[in-house]
């Protein structure tokens, strides 16, 4: 998302189930990302790190991808998950992120969407 002067803009607060998670851009090799993420959930501080350097369609499934994380967690499903490791299945994250948006137009299209 760009404005008029290509400056990236981010809402930096958003509830999700009635929480509040704050959404920050940093640098890949900040703590967070570690020079291998784009984006990371911080479950215990509810915070979404991003990596300053997406944008467009990266960026927007990046976000969707941790967003999902966070509705997950809020919802209840994580160390409880069946799951061989701790937390959530990447795979079933990544299904979400990437087939929300056309979930997302065939319940506007029925009228079932909220
Ligand atoms: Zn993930």
């Amino acid at each position: 998302m760009k404005n008029s002067n290509n400056i990236s803009i981010i809402k930096m607060k958003i509830d999700i189930l009635g929480t509040e998670y704050t959404i920050k851009k940093c640098k890949l090799n900040s703590k967070h990302l570690e020079n291998k993420y784009d984006g990371t959930t911080d479950y215990s501080t509810r915070k979404i790190y991003v990596s300053d350097e997406l944008e467009g369609r990266e960026y927007r499934e990046v976000m969707r991808h941790e967003i999902i994380h966070a509705f997950l967690l809020e919802s209840g499903l994580y160390t409880e998950m069946s799951h061989p490791g701790i937390g959530h299945d990447e795979q079933m994250i990544d299904w979400m992120a990437i087939q929300y948006p056309k979930i997302r137009k065939v319940f506007h299209e029925l009228h079932i969407d909220y």
